[in-house]
């Protein structure tokens, strides 16, 4: 019972839409979805670096297409599970390849989107299980990032928890992504068992006097609950030095580097443990 008007522009976006998809069906087979990998340096001298993994498709005809252009499409066409888990094995290729060259502890985090978590519920667990077996991963090695979002839509605690439990019954950590962007509820941490939180980017773009406050008291809640802090899009060094004094345990953002090919993490790695040792 509304009224839309016409525009030319809605077709051509459809269409452009629809393209984008038919690309995905072969670029999946392909392989032009590349995992890069963006350092998540400890504060503390003791803990091993980590790293996020962000998927780049990289067509061979349209060139580098970045996750906001298509991620929303593939939600919207419910396929994004399936670029999910074609990152989650991607992952795990890399954790078995270090962990071979002796690294141990290094852990990569990887995002896991809401639609098929809603979907499947906690079925989904199996489908990580059966890769992660594959490439017999230790247990808590390799996070899944979640965002609030992907919790509140459940209508029921319990069965969010059943999920999560799901995934740490097959040895998956489960990070909160980009708290303090939307509700920011920090009754969920109680409520929830997670084991990361993520403070978004929004947090430290419009700091004022206040924010290192509200950081601060996040930071020891989270600590008090056995909760490891990551703060993302950190771009200057006194976002760094505040973050470090407050205790936060990683810090994720360009000031150390932004998400990089694997070749090129494994050197700024190199590097950055050359300058650490
Ligand atoms: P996210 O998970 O919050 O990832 C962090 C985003 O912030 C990344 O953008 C990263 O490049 C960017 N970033 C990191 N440090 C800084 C900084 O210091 N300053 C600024 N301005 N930005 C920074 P990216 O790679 O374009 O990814 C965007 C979003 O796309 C991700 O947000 C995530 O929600 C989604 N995404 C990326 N890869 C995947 C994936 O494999 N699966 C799913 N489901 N979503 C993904
Ligand atoms: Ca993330
Ligand atoms: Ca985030």
């Amino acid at each position: 019972n509304h009224c839309e008007f016409y525009d030319k522009k809605i077709a051509q976006k459809r269409h452009e839409e629809k393209e984008l998809m038919k690309l995905f069906e072969a670029s999946l087979k392909n392989k032009d979805f590349q995992v890069y990998l963006q350092p998540k340096v400890p504060t503390d001298n003791k803990e091993v670096l980590q790293a996020e993994a962000l998927v780049r498709w990289v067509h061979p005809e349209k060139g580098m297409i970045y996750p906001d252009k298509f991620i929303p499409l593939l939600e919207k066409y419910d396929r994004i599970g399936e670029l999910d888990l074609y990152m989650f094995e991607a992952v795990c290729q890399i954790a078995e390849r270090w962990l071979k060259e002796g690294r141990v502890g290094a852990g990569i985090s990887v995002n896991l989107s809401r639609k098929p978590l809603l979907r499947e519920g906690k079925e989904i667990c199996e489908k990580y299980k059966r890769i992660k077996d594959k490439y017999n991963i230790p247990d808590g090695l390799i996070k899944l990032e979640l965002t609030e979002s992907a919790l509140f839509d459940f209508s029921d605690i319990q069965t969010v928890q059943e999920i999560l439990d799901g995934f740490h019954d097959i040895g998956l950590k489960l990070a909160l992504d980009d708290f303090g962007f939307a509700y920011s509820s920090l009754a969920l941490l109680g409520e929830f068992d997670i084991d990361v939180l993520k403070l978004d980017r929004a947090f430290f773009i419009n700091d004022n006097e206040r924010t290192p406050k509200i950081v601060e008291s996040i930071i020891k809640l989270a600590h008090e609950l056995g909760i490891c802090v990551v703060a993302e899009g950190i771009e200057v060094e006194h976002q760094v030095e505040t973050l470090t004094e407050l205790n936060c345990d990683f810090i994720q953002g360009y000031y150390y580097s932004k998400p990089l090919p694997v070749a090129e993490f494994e050197a700024w790695r190199e590097s950055y443990e050359k300058q650490r040792a």
